[in-house]
């Protein structure tokens, strides 16, 4: 179990044990854990004086050495059907962008794991800066009550699909995954979170043996080798094959569903060919896979594919018993493509002087 200085921690980045381990160090009894642990995690109070249940020496103690990590929202797009798109602010300058996602169903909700993103992927605007740094458990934490207090609704899931890389941050994604699954926290099942990732195969194999009932998203966006390497770095570390091979895996050790992610670029993955060999790719395996059309993003050039093409490379993966759907656009009237707000708030920062 890692050790505690006592040195301005964030409680939001403790789980229950850790934060058993501060109140021993702190001379208090260990059952102030689970008090402190709530009123953090699942209620997301920041100021000691309102751990009401909490004694004044304790909450003066807690107030000496820790503090709770809320993120201050920098900026907030909401889209006509309901979608709210934030910046939150890291404490160390930063920012990182999270998503609301109002569904029948049930809230969603879209976070960072990393302040850029150093895979290069070349139609996301995330990597553009290249990587900042790692976020830690809290800070991920953050985001999705960042989410909550401002909208004031309850979130049924967490898809890890904002900026960031979450295989190279695994250790963090794995925390926030305890975190926000503990039923002192937010108590989200695991079956409601999401974790994707451009297809860092180690990251793959690892998550596979933690054997969480979790969804893991693999962002394929090409049939083969040839059109991958054109648009994702990654690929040429570990090609399709190799790729598809972890996901098998994924699947034999989990028995869990893989969803693929294909985002739809005019011309360059959207024929009929390239729907039919992803079929022959895929066909047979315990998979979704959720056709997309692109999010134009200002510094790229790659289109969207037009209506037509999508729905025909949707009908020949149904014919080839692929289980495909065209995820529904949301939030198509403000940023929505992965990082274009925290884009837009640099430029803006440049532009009035303020970098
Ligand atoms: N690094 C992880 C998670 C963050 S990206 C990953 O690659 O999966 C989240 C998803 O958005 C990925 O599927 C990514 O490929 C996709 N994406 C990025 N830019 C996009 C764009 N302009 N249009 C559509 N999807 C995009």
């Amino acid at each position: 179990m890692p050790v505690i200085t006592l040195e301005q921690i964030n409680l939001m980045d403790l789980s229950l044990e850790e934060t058993e381990q501060l109140v021993d160090r702190l001379g208090e009894p260990r059952y102030r854990a689970k008090q402190i642990f709530k009123w953090v995690h699942q209620k997301g109070v920041s100021d000691f004086a309102g751990m009401t249940d909490l004694p004044l020496g304790l909450r003066e103690k807690l107030q000496a050495v820790s503090s709770v990590g809320l993120l201050a929202i920098s900026a907030r797009q909401q889209a006509s059907d309901g979608t709210v798109k934030y910046l939150f602010n890291l404490t160390d300058g930063d920012a990182v962008e999270s998503v609301f996602l109002p569904h029948d169903y049930g809230n969603s909700v879209c976070i960072s794991s990393q302040a850029g993103c150093r895979m290069g992927c070349r139609f996301c605007a995330s990597t553009i800066g290249g990587l900042v740094r790692n976020l830690t458990a809290g800070e991920m934490y953050a985001q999705v009550m960042g989410i909550a207090a401002d909208t004031g609704q309850k979130i049924g899931s967490v898809v890890i699909m904002g900026s960031g890389e979450p295989m190279e941050n695994l250790s963090q994604v794995l925390k926030f995954i305890s975190l926000v699954t503990s039923p002192h926290g937010l108590n989200i099942g695991s079956r409601h979170i999401t974790v994707s990732t451009c297809g860092v195969v180690p990251g793959i194999k690892q998550l596979a043996r933690e054997k969480l009932q979790i969804t893991l998203s693999v962002s394929l966006h090409a049939p083969n080798d040839e059109i991958r390497d054109r648009i994702m770095p990654i690929n040429k570390k570990y090609p399709v094959k190799v790729l598809i091979e972890a996901c098998r895996e994924y699947i034999s050790m989990t028995k869990r569903r893989v969803t693929f992610e294909y985002a739809l670029i005019d011309n360059l993955n959207d024929s009929r060919e390239n729907a039919i060999e992803l079929g022959r790719l895929l066909k047979g395996m315990l998979c979704h896979v959720n056709l997309i059309p692109l999010n134009h993003v200002r510094e790229r050039d790659f289109r969207r594919s037009r209506p037509a093409r999508v729905r025909s490379f949707k009908d020949t993966l149904d014919r080839m018993g692929v289980p495909a759907t065209v995820r529904k656009e949301m939030g198509a009237d403000i940023d929505a493509a992965c990082g274009q707000l925290r884009r837009r708030a640099a430029r803006e920062q440049v532009m009035s002087g303020r970098r």
